[in-house]
């Protein structure tokens, strides 16, 4: 299982995720915050688990990129 977690409340908007992984996540019009796509809130962590492994290389790479390092990458 990956499982990707994001800290959505201090996200600075900078978009370095959405260009990394335009996949799994997206800049919300709303806020200007980053949503990480299918994933569940839970007190402000959106997670996302999936079993497809493929998708772990292009959110190490948004996990990276993000200035802040709110964005997790799990494998079980
Ligand atoms: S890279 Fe980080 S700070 Fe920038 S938009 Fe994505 S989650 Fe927000």
């Amino acid at each position: 299982m990956v499982i990707i977690t994001l800290q959505r409340d201090k996200c600075i908007g900078c978009n370095y995720c959405v260009e990394m992984d335009p996949a799994h996540f997206q800049m919300s019009k709303k806020d200007g915050k980053s949503v990480l796509l299918h994933s569940q809130n839970a007190k402000g962590f959106f997670t996302l688990k999936s079993p497809n492994h493929v998708i772990v290389e292009s959110c190490e790479l948004a996990a990276k990129a993000c200035p802040v390092k709110i964005i997790t990458v799990k494998e079980t």
